[in-house]
């Protein structure tokens, strides 16, 4: 009886540990996705400060329609920032004509962007979002012209653009 009751509550104590450590490694693994961006709301708060349009982009890893944004021909001297968080992403020193329909550039603002790996659609893609905020921007290819070769090829609708 009484080695019994002691099996039953070591098995209890095994089952508590492997308890805590699965919950306290699911908590890190939140907060560290969570810290991971300096600015992080929740989708509520998003839907609500961001268009359908922007939202689909921006927080569902969306692609708008080539040739749909009118900042695909703007070149004019400014500054395009995240629609999402107003971060300065790209300047218009960067921006030229691709011809593919999205906005493009050769290069970001320092610091202003970080890329992930992107396997959807059977492809293997460098995904390109905002350092701060997350917010998913387009994609990176290295077929882009000098200086840099890389064409950073980015949702229109995830700009905001401001002349200088
Ligand atoms: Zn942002």
């Amino acid at each position: 009886m009484k080695k019994r009751y002691l099996l039953q509550t070591g098995a209890a104590i095994v089952g508590v540990m492997a308890l805590s450590r699965y919950l306290s490694s699911r908590s890190e693994a939140q907060t560290a996705s969570e810290s991971g961006f300096e600015i992080v709301k929740t989708e509520a708060e998003w839907r609500r400060i961001l268009s359908p349009d922007q939202f689909n982009v921006l927080r569902q890893h969306g692609t708008e329609p080539r040739f749909s944004s009118l900042l695909d021909k703007q070149f004019a001297q400014g500054v395009y920032h995240c629609a999402g968080c107003a971060l300065p992403l790209f300047s218009s020193d960067t921006k030229f004509d691709s011809g593919t329909g999205w906005p493009s550039f050769y290069a970001p603002i320092d610091n202003a962007i970080r890329t992930s790996v992107d396997h959807s659609f059977l492809m293997t893609r460098t995904e390109v979002h905002c350092r701060r905020c997350g917010g998913h921007l387009g994609h990176v290819f290295d077929d882009g012209p000098a200086p840099t070769g890389e064409r950073y090829c980015i949702n229109g609708v995830a700009l905001k653009f401001v002349a200088q």
